[in-house]
């Protein structure tokens, strides 16, 4: 491996010049002593241009969508118009202030306007929030929203939340945030939520339903009609977990079908970088009677004038963030819809279960495929099984050698009730080429299964760091660099 910046130190080199410093600061008359530092802090001392050389080597290190294939299966890794980084940075975004006098603040109230009213309209539902900041925090918006309206009717014997066993992590946890009990209910041998088990799990005591759709198999559940009519007969909302919104674009408005309330991942569908954990933007859409719960406060118009309505504020589930959300991803949405425009999109989920289907049919022969008799949405999930009974190889080994060939994995052992899951996701800005180098790596590590499965358990050879410990990893966390000498 490289030199790491400590050892590249040479005394006296250094990538800045100044005049000398004739100030005398006079620290120790602002802190007291014991705060003060005794000892000259050791960084290293390097010129400009090793420190440039160091964060590059550095940023290599990682994978991320500029450098290869991201098929990171539910997150939507898709690549970023560069455009829209351009044009946050600009003074009038960057440098606003969220207690500024809404008249010195008219553009930025415009763009979030428009933005809930685009939102809205993608999706079908009559009022969208932009305040919570992740997926997780919107669906945690939505089942308050689901609590208020219960409480507002007065049901209060209303207890449970119904979620299919392929549900993320993140539903049952916002269930449990809420204060509502979590009822799971087993899939049907497609994949798919099955009517009979929801019937029996439905009650007086069920607040509401969460299902994600396309679900995270990829497969898109077609009984949503029959379903809603399960959960509004017993006077229960239905939930929509939109992460995967990417696949129905300008095709399905969930807002028409059932759905009482979604969320979105502006971050996933609607184009900024992620990863590493944020920052995101997730808003959520309800049907207009559910409207007066929202966060508040709502951008709103009178006439020419944008305005921070608290209109609705008696009836509010009140603030979940501070100010309006996180005002930078959201401006990037905006210029993302508004750059594609209503076809464009349309062609994104297009492409994007193109290609999902693409590579579904090409890796069916070397990988087990549970619903490949079903074209999948977006994404689909393969399995590990066959390589693991016949030789072995876990599906992390397979993971693990992918990096190897120069792409990200795809997201493995989730769904939990897949065994050996992988979770491809290849979405819309891929090219046929890149597809098929991704497929020969898949059919080369099926082959290396067979041949020489030392390889896989030991892979992978080409990172700095092979095979981490992920538990000890997270209960002794140490990222403290170590100086030589
Ligand atoms: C990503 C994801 C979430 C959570 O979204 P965050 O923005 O990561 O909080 C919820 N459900 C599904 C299906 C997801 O893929």
């Amino acid at each position: 491996m490289a030199k790491t910046i400590f050892e590249k130190h040479s005394p006296g080199r250094k990538g800045y010049t100044l005049p000398a410093n004739d100030v005398q600061i006079g620290l120790d008359r602002c802190f007291p002593k014991d705060y003060l530092r005794q000892n000259e802090l050791r960084l290293p001392e390097v010129s400009e241009l090793d420190v440039m050389r160091h964060f590059i080597e550095l940023s290599h290190l990682n994978h991320f969508i500029e450098k290869g294939f991201y098929p990171l299966g539910s997150c939507t890794m898709k690549y970023n118009p560069k455009i829209s980084e351009t044009l946050v940075r600009n003074d009038g975004f960057l440098n606003l202030h969220p207690n500024q006098d809404e008249d010195t603040v008219q553009g930025a109230l415009q763009l979030l306007y428009e933005l809930q009213r685009d939102l809205a309209e993608i999706s079908g539902f009559d009022q969208v929030t932009l305040q919570p900041v992740a997926g997780a925090h919107g669906e945690f918006t939505g089942l308050k929203i689901i609590r208020a309206y219960h409480e507002a009717k007065g049901n209060f014997h209303k207890k449970k939340i119904i979620l299919p066993d392929s549900a993320h992590g993140t539903n049952p946890a916002s269930v449990i945030l809420t204060g509502y009990e979590v009822v799971e209910i087993k899939s049907n041998a497609r994949g798919m939520v099955d009517l009979e088990a929801l019937k029996a799990a439905v009650d007086d005591e069920t607040a509401g339903f969460m299902l994600t759709n396309p679900n995270t198999l990829g497969l898109f559940e077609t009984q949503i009609e029959e379903i809603a009519e399960v959960i509004h007969g017993v006077d229960g909302l239905m939930y929509m977990d939109g992460a995967n919104f990417n696949a129905l674009l300008g095709i399905v408005k969930p807002g028409e079908i059932g759905f009482d309330i979604m969320h979105y991942n502006l971050h996933k569908t609607f184009a900024t970088p992620h990863g590493g954990g944020g920052p995101g933007s997730g808003p959520i859409g309800v049907r207009h009677d559910l409207a007066k719960f929202l966060p508040v406060p709502m951008i709103g118009k009178n006439a020419d004038r944008y305005f921070l309505d608290f209109g609705h504020e008696q009836t509010s589930i009140g603030k979940i963030h501070s100010f309006f959300g996180n005002f930078l991803v959201n401006v990037r949405a905006y210029i993302y819809i508004k750059m594609v425009g209503p076809k464009g999109l349309k062609r994104i989920s297009e492409n994007a279960i193109l290609n999902a289907n693409y590579l579904m049919k090409k890796l069916n022969e070397s990988y087990y495929i549970p619903h490949r008799d079903i074209f999948c949405m977006h994404e689909f999930v393969a399995s590990g099984k066959w390589q693991k009974e016949k030789y072995d190889v876990k599906t992390l080994d397979i993971a693990k050698r992918l990096l190897d060939k120069g792409h990200h994995a795809p997201t493995i052992y989730f769904p939990l009730i897949i065994p050996e899951a992988m979770m491809i996701e290849p979405t819309e800005t891929e090219s046929r080429e890149t597809l098929d180098e991704f497929i020969r790596s898949m059919l080369e590590i099926a082959g290396e299964a067979e041949s020489d499965p030392d390889k896989l358990f030991n892979a992978p050879f080409s990172t700095p760091v092979r095979r981490v410990d992920d538990t000890r990893a997270v209960r002794e966390l140490n990222v403290k660099t170590e100086l030589p000498g």
